[in-house]
């Protein structure tokens, strides 16, 4: 699956916005929750359009679509120099998609700090450090590689140099390598490495109720992650955990209390599936209205493979209707009628929201 890794120094409330988001999953009414492993979860995506879709269509079941959240505790400066279990923990993030870097916006005399004082952005600098540092090594190494094979003459170890040179003089001075100025081209000749600053990167500032608003932690973080053009999410872990126990009627009133429409799990979510270049489409049936998970981009073949491997290679066409089309016509006969139902083939581009109908040979 995809997965996005929440990482941030000890304390600063990583566990509390995990076991949230995953306790948040249980409640979600039939969704079928699972937890592969300790430390991953799968979290059901919040998704005003299943509401409007089931309206119309009556359903017996409404079926969210899911990220995955992996908590990757345990990253103290040191990390990369294998400090700890540092590079245990720098692995586990190789292998997420995106990095959800849970921050600490707030003060509080009773929960130690590590660095003994709160100071978000030298917290994230650490981090940052730690991942570059990291990603310093393997490109040192790649790039010994490639400059021997050069010398006997490979052409494309040659390129393999240049490209690696440059992303190693950026990290040497501590620039992530997803600020460098990199063609497609570059990219591709580093893909192999997964580095780690080069995965998309979201903030969590994790404030206090009541710290929302005039938080200069917080505004550090905005301007901050502003300046790599991050998204920042300001949510209370502690405050999601409490509404993750609450049964529906409860958590309403508790957000009425707390003058929000939504707990702010839910930006969390919508962050990450942004964040991992993801996008949602429909199947929309009696039994079942539900969502899926693609990557933007996909094609209709590989949209279909996400609900069966056979899909897509019997895939004959999807009988397709934009989101708005389905709402605005009540419905696939009104759609239908009114002209806004398309017959696409194999080089379709899925949009977001299309309600799908695959059809298929077996
Ligand atoms: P981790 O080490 O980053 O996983 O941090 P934890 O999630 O274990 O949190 C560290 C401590 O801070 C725990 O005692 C939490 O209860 C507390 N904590 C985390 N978030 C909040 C919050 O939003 N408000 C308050 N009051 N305490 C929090």
């Amino acid at each position: 699956g995809i997965k996005c890794g929440i990482v941030g120094l000890p304390n600063v409330g990583k566990s509390t916005l995990f076991n949230a988001l995953t306790r948040a999953g249980i409640a979600a009414a039939n969704f079928p929750f699972c937890t592969i492993e300790p430390n991953v979860g799968v979290v059901p995506v919040p998704d005003p359009r299943l509401n409007a879709l089931a309206e119309i269509i009556k359903p017996q079941k409404v079926v969210p679509t899911a990220v995955e959240f992996v908590d990757i505790a345990g990253l103290v400066a040191g990390a990369a120099s294998g400090e700890g279990l540092g590079n245990k923990f720098l692995a586990h993030i190789r292998e997420v998609d995106a990095i959800c870097h849970v921050v600490r916006c707030f003060e509080h005399g009773d929960i130690v700090h590590v660095a003994g004082k709160v100071d978000p952005i030298s917290d994230i600098e650490t981090i940052d450090t730690e991942l570059a540092l990291a990603d310093l090594d393997s490109v040192e190494r790649a790039l010994q590689r490639a400059e021997r094979n050069a010398k006997s003459g490979d052409k494309d170890a040659k390129v393999r140099v240049e490209v690696l040179g440059r992303v190693r003089d950026g990290l040497a001075e501590g620039t992530a390598v997803r600020a460098l100025d990199l063609s497609d081209d570059d990219r591709a000749a580093i893909r192999d490495l997964f580095l780690l600053t080069l995965k998309p990167v979201m903030y969590v500032a994790n404030v206090l109720e009541g710290g929302f608003e005039d938080n200069p932690h917080l505004e550090a973080v905005r301007r901050h992650a502003a300046a790599g053009g991050a998204e920042v999410v300001p949510v209370s872990a502690a405050i999601e955990e409490e509404l993750s126990e609450l049964d529906d009627e409860d958590r309403d009133a508790f957000l009425a209390d707390l003058g929000l429409d939504e707990p702010g799990l839910n930006r969390v979510i919508r962050a990450a599936y942004t964040l991992l270049g993801l996008q949602t489409y429909f199947t929309a049936g009696v039994k079942e209205v539900r969502a899926w998970t693609v990557k933007a981009g996909s094609t209709a073949p590989q949209a279909a493979a996400v609900i069966h491997t056979d899909f897509e290679k019997g895939f004959i066409r999807a009988e397709t209707i934009a989101y708005d089309d389905f709402i605005r016509y009540r419905g696939e006969a009104g759609a239908r009628e009114a002209g806004k139902l398309r017959l696409e083939g194999k080089e379709y581009r899925v949009q977001e929201g299309d309600i799908l109908h695959f059809r298929f040979n077996v």
